[in-house]
């Protein structure tokens, strides 16, 4: 049996999923943390449910990787019999470069690298991941499947920013959408729950979990997204503020705040933290109903935010055959799908609030029978997708 491994890594831990991309069965998952610090983490999963969890010293990506073939050898089934065919890597930024998955050698991978200075929280850490993937499995292809690349559709008025164009095309300054891979998979699955040809559809997919975007996607093409140069913009985020007047960082620089200040405010200490001190919407959701006043407020400017780019997609596509909620809180928090559509009626937008509120899993429809628009919610895999990509490029 042939598998395919899909590695998603970090500066400090590495995930990795085994996956039969027939079936899109996981045979195995995984999850080394903390990586280079003095006691890291792994937590391995047969496909058996079986959970190993233990204590390990992980010096760096090679490190943990070789934890891995000694999670997978205790677990009953050593590497060498697992059948890999290929290794599929997820990468963050694939700049203006990639517009596909791209079948990894030097030269890409040293790309790939390269590209850390647009994306400087997420490339490198993959581009150790893949140099370490690529020792320890060097008969198998590795693929690169970049969370960019599906946006590399977007028509130039909506990926310019407009400032002097000398500035931008010097320093690659332009708007490059994040959560490709979950927008893709979720646009066409939604349009295989309608049993429609994704090319016949409009949809705008709203991707809510700790890191949120929103796609407007036409014909099966991103035409439009909120994060942009980097993941920080657009959504409201458990941790990232999204959308800010630049001047605000402008003022902070002038009143003494320093680089690191500000990237740590925007990234870590705004969004739902930024108003609560938490980042989990649970909590928050939970706080607001218990009438703390902070969570309140942070759950309207999440769902305003929302409805805004909501407003503004529906002009871009001129109309929408279908919204779809996907991630953590999108397919879980009703009360958010609800209060994200609340109003729409003149816009053929109606929630069923029966359906709305139904604990289903799978792709499922939660508009009314009168609703012009179908509004769904379909759970996102990215690990599938980029297994499924995987396959596709190396056959
Ligand atoms: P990531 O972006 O890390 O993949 P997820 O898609 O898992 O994140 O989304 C995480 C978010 O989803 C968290 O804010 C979490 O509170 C929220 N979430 C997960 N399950 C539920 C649930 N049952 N109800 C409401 N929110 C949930």
């Amino acid at each position: 049996m042939s598998s395919i491994l899909v590695i998603n890594a970090g500066s400090s831990s590495v995930k990795y999923q085994l996956i039969d991309p027939q079936t899109e069965a996981r045979l195995a998952s995984g999850l080394i943390e903390r990586i280079g610090e003095p006691e890291g983490r792994l937590v391995h999963r047969g496909g058996d449910g079986r959970e190993e969890e233990r204590r390990v010293r992980v010096a760096d990506h090679t490190a943990a990787f070789a934890q891995m073939v000694e999670a997978f050898a205790r677990a009953g089934t050593p590497v060498a019999e697992l059948g890999i065919a290929a290794v599929g890597h997820r990468v963050v930024q694939g700049g203006s470069v990639f517009a596909a998955p791209t079948r990894i050698d030097d030269v890409v991978a040293e790309q790939i690298l390269e590209m850390g200075a647009l994306a400087p929280l997420h490339n490198p850490g993959q581009h150790q991941a893949i140099v370490a993937a690529r020792a320890l499995f060097p008969d198998v292809p590795h693929v690169a499947v970049f969370d960019t690349a599906f946006h590399q559709t977007m028509p130039q008025a909506a990926y310019s920013y407009a400032i002097d164009t000398r500035v931008a095309e010097r320093y690659g300054i332009r708007r490059y959408g994040f959560h490709g891979t979950s927008h893709q998979v979720v646009s066409r699955r939604a349009a295989e729950f309608l049993g429609r040809p994704v090319e016949s559809l409009r949809q705008i997919v709203l991707h809510l979990g700790n890191g949120a975007s929103a796609c407007a996607i036409e014909a099966g093409r991103s035409v439009d997204t909120s994060m942009g140069f980097t993941p920080l913009e657009g959504l409201v985020m458990g941790t990232r503020s999204g959308d800010l007047d630049p001047s605000v960082l402008l003022h902070l620089l002038r009143e003494g705040s320093s680089i690191d200040d500000l990237d740590r405010l925007l990234n870590h200490e705004s969004g739902l933290v930024g108003f609560t001190g938490t980042g989990d919407f649970r909590d928050v959701r939970t706080a607001a109903d218990a009438g703390d006043a902070a969570a309140a407020l942070a759950i309207e400017v999440y769902v305003h935010r929302i409805r805004r780019y909501l407003g503004a997609y529906l002009v871009e596509l001129g109309g929408a055959d279908a919204i779809v909620f996907t991630a953590g809180v999108g397919e879980n928090n009703a009360a958010v799908r609800a209060e994200v559509c609340a109003g729409l009626e003149w816009f053929g937008i109606r929630i069923d609030p029966a359906r709305n509120a139904s604990g289903a899993g799978g792709a499922r429809r939660i508009s009314s029978d009168d609703s012009r628009v179908d509004v769904l919610v379909v759970p996102t895999d990215e690990e599938a997708e980029i297994a499924r990509q995987t396959r596709g490029l190396v056959g």
